[in-house]
C-alpha cells in the first residue's frame, strides 16, 4: 500500500483546477499522467517579467511588464492587417497588435479608457514601440502578480506555457514535507536542500545557472531518481541472492570429451568467464549472471560447456532464444556437439508439430532429454522439466528487470545465465542491471579478418551496384539494409520494396526481400534460401535477426547509415564478420550530413570494438538513445542526464548497496523514508514483497 502522505501527488490530473479532459489527453505526450508527473516536468528556460519600466524606458527585444491606459482601438481595414490598440502611460504611447483575433475579446480585455497591466516582448517598428499579442493582460491593480520570473516548460501542441505554469504551480503546492531519505552527510557534502525545496527551486529558475543539471536543486532531484533506480535493482538482486540454489559440481567428463573434439582452443577470455560461471554454479545459492560479449566472441560455446556441467550432475539444461530462427540455429549447433557426447538435445518452438511436441514434453518430464532449446515464449508457457538446473537466456534486451526476475522464479533452483551481444557501457549496465554479477568476454578468437568498412555518399550507388554484381557473380552473398525512415512501418516497407524491385533489374531472382511484417514462416523460407545460396542478395529492413548466421555472407550495404545508432550499425555489421573470409561493409549516407553524424560514421570505420563504439555513442548522444530506448529495455530517466551525471549514478549505486546491507527490509525510519522515494519514482514493484 502506498503511504497516504503521498496521496496528493498521485491524484489524477483531473483533480487539478482548470485541467480538462482534452488537456489530460494531450499531457500524455509529455509523459504526464498524474500530479506527480507534473512536478517532475522541469523547465527548460524562463522569462523574466520583473522589468516594469515606464513605457519610455521599455527596451526593444526585452520582455516588460507595463501599466498602461487604453487610448484607442483601430479595427483593421483588411483581414490580413492586425487589429491595433493604442495604449500609453504618462511618458509615452505604444501600439499593441493582434493578428487574427476576435475584436470582441480584445475589446473586453482592453476596455477603452481603462488602465491595464500587460506583459510581453517589446518590439520597435518604424521608430515607435509596439507589442504583439501580450502574454498577459490583466486589470491594472493585479500588476504585482505579473512581476516575476516565469518558468518555460517543454510543450506539446495544444498546451500553452501559461496553462502548464498554472497546473504545475498547483501540483507543487501539494508536495508534502517528506522525511529525508538521503544520507545526512551526503546532503551536507553536496550542499543539497530537501526534496520539496529542491523541487520548488528547480521550478523557479531566475538565472541560467538554475537550469544547469549541475545546479544543487537539479543535482539532488537527479540523485533521487538514480537512487530509486539503484535501490530497486539492489533489492531485486538481494532477493535472488538469498534464494537457495543447487551446488552444481559435475565430474567434468562430458566437458573434457567436448573440448577434445573441439577444433579450436578456447580463448583466455572464454576460460576466465567459464571459471566465473563454474564458481557460481557450485555455490549453494541461485545464480544470476550476465554474460556480455561482442558478436562472434564465442559466448555460445561457453554457455554450452556450462550446460554440460549441469548435465554431468544428472540434471537438465535449457537455452531460450529470442526468435525461432535463432533457436533453430542454436539447436543445429548443439545437435552436432551432443551427438558425439551421447546426450540428447531437442528443439521446441511454436512450429514443432503436435506429435513431436507431445513426445518432447513427455520425455522432458521423464528426464529423457538433457538439453532443450526453444524460444522465450515457449518457456513462459507450462513446459515441465524433470529437473531443470541451468537455463541460458539469449537475451537481446527484450526484458526488463522485473520480467527477468519472473524468469528466475520459475524453476525453483534453476541457475540462470543471461547472454547478450549488445555491448553495454558500464554506466548503462549499472542502471539496467544494477550490481548483477556479470562476465565479459573481451577478446575475439584469433585469425578473424577485420571488416573493410567504407563510408560513402548515396550518389555512388551505381558504382556500388556494379561492384556488388561482380562480387555476386563470383559467388558472394550480401545483405542490403534499408533503414527505419519514418515512424510508420508502412513507409519503411515501401522504401525497402522499392529498393528490392530496383535491384531485381540487376540481379533478377537472385534477390530476396525480408521485413518485419512477414509471417515467421515466410521469413524462415527467405532466410533458408539465403543460407543455401538460392538467393545471393537479401534486401532487409532492420529485422535481420540479431545473431542469424550465414557465414557465406561477406558484404553488407546499409542505406542511410546516418540514421542508425552506432550500436545498431555495429550489430548489423556483426552479421558479416562471422566467417574467416575478408568482408566489406558499406555505409551509405545522404546529404546533408552533420559534423556529429560524420564523426559517428567514422568511428565505425576506425574500430570494431563494440564496447568502444557503445561508449562513444553514449558520449555523443546520451544514454536514452543508444539503442532506441523502447526496444532496448534500458531505463530512461526523467530528471537525471547520464551524459553529465555519471558520478551521481556511481554514488547512488554505492549508497544503495549500503542501505541494503544495513536495512535489507527497509524497516528503519530511513527505510520508510526510502519507500516513499521508491513510490515517487514508480519503483514500487520492488517493495511489493516487503511487509508494510
Ligand atoms: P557468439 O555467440 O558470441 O556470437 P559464437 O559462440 O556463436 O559467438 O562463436 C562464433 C564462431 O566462432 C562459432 O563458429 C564458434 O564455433 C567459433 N569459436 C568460438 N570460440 C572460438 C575459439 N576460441 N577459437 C576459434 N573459434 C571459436
Ligand atoms: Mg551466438
Amino acid at each position: 500500500m502506498r503511504p497516504s502522505i503521498l496521496s496528493p501527488l498521485f491524484a489524477p490530473l483531473s483533480s487539478i483546477i482548470g485541467l480538462g479532459e482534452k488537456s489530460q489527453k494531450l499531457l500524455k505526450n509529455l509523459d504526464c499522467h498524474s500530479t506527480k508527473d507534473l512536478i517532475f516536468h522541469l523547465p527548460i528556460n524562463f522569462v523574466d517579467r520583473r522589468f516594469a519600466p515606464k513605457v519610455c524606458d521599455a527596451i526593444a527585444g526585452r520582455v516588460a511588464t507595463l501599466k498602461v491606459k487604453v487610448i484607442e482601438h483601430i479595427a483593421p481595414q483588411k483581414k490580413s492587417q492586425p487589429y491595433k490598440v493604442i495604449v500609453a502611460d504618462e511618458t509615452e504611447q505604444m501600439t499593441i497588435l493582434f493578428f487574427k483575433a476576435y475584436p470582441s475579446t480584445i475589446q473586453k480585455n482592453l476596455p477603452l479608457g481603462k488602465w491595464v497591466a500587460i506583459s510581453g516582448k517589446v518590439e520597435q517598428f518604424n521608430g515607435s514601440l509596439q507589442m504583439s499579442h501580450p502574454d498577459y493582460i490583466l486589470p491594472a491593480e493585479q500588476i504585482e502578480t505579473l512581476k516575476k520570473v516565469e518558468p518555460v516548460y517543454p510543450l506539446t501542441a495544444g498546451i500553452s506555457n501559461k496553462m502548464l505554469n498554472k497546473w504545475i504551480s498547483q501540483a507543487l503546492n501539494r508536495v508534502p514535507a517528506l522525511p529525508e531519505w538521503i544520507d545526512e552527510n551526503l546532503l551536507k557534502e553536496k550542499n543539497w536542500n530537501s526534496f520539496g525545496h529542491s523541487l520548488f527551486a528547480a521550478h523557479r529558475p531566475s538565472c541560467l545557472n538554475d537550469l544547469d543539471p549541475n545546479s544543487y536543486a537539479r543535482q539532488r532531484l537527479a540523485y533521487d531518481e538514480l537512487l530509486a533506480n539503484q535501490l530497486t535493482l539492489a533489492l531485486a538482486r538481494q532477493k535472488i541472492k538469498k534464494q537457495k540454489g543447487r551446488e552444481l559440481k559435475g565430474n567434468g567428463l562430458l566437458r573434457k570429451k567436448f573440448l577434445e573434439n573441439l577444433p579450436f582452443k578456447l580463448t583466455q577470455a572464454q576460460e576466465k568467464v567459464l571459471q566465473e560461471i563454474f564458481t557460481d554454479q557450485a555455490a549453494p545459492f541461485k545464480m544470476l549472471r550476465l554474460l556480455q560479449g561482442d558478436v562472434g566472441c564465442g559466448k555460445t560455446v561457453v554457455a554450452f560447456i556450462a550446460m554440460l556441467n549441469a548435465v554431468e550432475c544428472g540434471f537438465q539444461a535449457a537455452l531460450m532464444a529470442p526468435t525461432e530462427i535463432l533457436a533453430k540455429q542454436h539447436w543445429e549447433n548443439f545437435q552436432e556437439w551432443c551427438s558425439c557426447l551421447n546426450i540428447r538435445c531437442e528443439l521446441l518452438t511454436g512450429k514443432t508439430k503436435t506429435k513431436k511436441r507431445q513426445e518432447i514434453l513427455s520425455d522432458l518430464a521423464l528426464g529423457k532429454i538433457d538439453i532443450l532449446v526453444g524460444t522465450h515464449a515457449l518457456f513462459q508457457e507450462n513446459v515441465a522439466f524433470h529437473d531443470l538446473a541451468f537455463a541460458v537466456i539469449d537475451e537481446q534486451h527484450r526484458f526488463g528487470v522485473h520480467q527477468r526476475l519472473n524468469f528466475s522464479n520459475k524453476g525453483d533452483l534453476t541457475d540462470i545465465l543471461v547472454m547478450t551481444a549488445t555491448p553495454i557501457p558500464r554506466t548503462l549496465l549499472l542502471t539496467s542491471y544494477g550490481d548483477m554479477e556479470y562476465s565479459k568476454i573481451d577478446q575475439v578468437p584469433e585469425g578473424r579478418q577485420p571488416v573493410d568498412t567504407r563510408v560513402m555518399p548515396v550518389e555512388k550507388i551505381h558504382d556500388i551496384v556494379a561492384a556488388l554484381k561482380r562480387k555476386i557473380d563470383e559467388g558472394s552473398r550480401a545483405y542490403w539494409v534499408c533503414p527505419l525512415v519514418e515512424e510508420s512501418e508502412k513507409i519503411d516497407l515501401a522504401a525497402a520494396e522499392e529498393r528490392f524491385s530496383s535491384l531485381q533489374k540487376y540481379f533478377g531472382d537472385k534477390v530476396g526481400l525480408i521485413h518485419g511484417k512477414m509471417k515467421e514462416a515466410q521469413k524462415d523460407l527467405v532466410m533458408e534460401k539465403f543460407k543455401t545460396g538460392e538467393i545471393s542478395l537479401l534486401v532487409a529492413t532492420t529485422v535481420i535477426e540479431v545473431g542469424v548466421n550465414v557465414p557465406e555472407a561477406t558484404v553488407m550495404i546499409i542505406e542511410h547509415a546516418e540514421r542508425f545508432g552506432l550500436a545498431q550499425l555495429h550489430q548489423l555489421r556483426g552479421r558479416i564478420k562471422r566467417g574467416f573470409q575478408a568482408s566489406t561493409c558499406i555505409l551509405l549516407y545522404a546529404h546533408p550530413l552533420s559534423e556529429t553524424s560524420r564523426a559517428r560514421l567514422n568511428i565505425m570505420k576506425e574500430t570494431e570494438d563494440g564496447f568502444k563504439i557503445a561508449e562513444e555513442d553514449l558520449d555523443i548522444r546520451g544514454g536514452g538513445e543508444i539503442l532506441g530506448t523502447k526496444q532496448s529495455g534500458f531505463n530512461t530517466f526523467k530528471l537525471a542526464d547520464l551524459s553529465v551525471q555519471k558520478g551521481l549514478l556511481l554514488t547512488a549505486s554505492k549508497e544503495a548497496r549500503l542501505i541494503i546491507q544495513q536495512d535489507p527490509d527497509l524497516t528503519s525510519t530511513k527505510g520508510y523514508a526510502l519507500r516513499n522515494l521508491l513510490y515517487l519514482f514508480e519503483q514500487d514493484e520492488a517493495i511489493k514483497n516487503y511487509k508494510q
